[in-house]
């Protein structure tokens, strides 16, 4: 299996980590949608939100959390920000390793329906 995100967590390839712990990674995306545009990824390989399951709980709480604390860390809390996750096909996932996407740092209003 050749996952980008993995090769990230693992260093094969390199990232622009913001932040790191046992269970996650944040860094910025490659390609960023919007002034701030970061990636929270749990180390573990799960495909999607279809893939997670009851002993995700914990990592899938601790990814909000963090988002939290990344906003704080970025200064966008007051400003305001959105926390996305695109999953499977109609989605537009691209990426096949679950990610939360921060966005923010700009004006997102007016932008459809995500
Ligand atoms: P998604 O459509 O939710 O799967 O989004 C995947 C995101 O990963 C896109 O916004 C890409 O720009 C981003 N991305 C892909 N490869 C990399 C990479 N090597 N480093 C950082 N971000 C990446
Ligand atoms: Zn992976």
């Amino acid at each position: 299996m050749d996952c980008t995100f993995c090769n990230i967590i693992s260093g094969k390839i390199p990232g622009d980590m913001i932040y790191q712990d046992r269970d996650l990674v944040a860094f910025r995306d490659i390609n960023p949608a919007t002034r701030v545009h970061i990636l929270i990824v749990p180390r573990k390989h799960i495909e999607s939100v279809n893939d997670v399951s009851a002993s995700d709980q914990t990592v899938l709480g601790k990814l909000i959390i963090t988002a939290k604390k990344i906003a704080e860390h970025m200064g966008i809390t007051d400003s305001g920000y959105k926390l996305v996750i695109n999953t499977g096909k109609d989605a537009g996932q691209m990426v096949l390793h679950l990610h939360v996407h921060l966005l923010g740092g700009e004006d997102m209003k007016g932008g459809g329906l995500c």
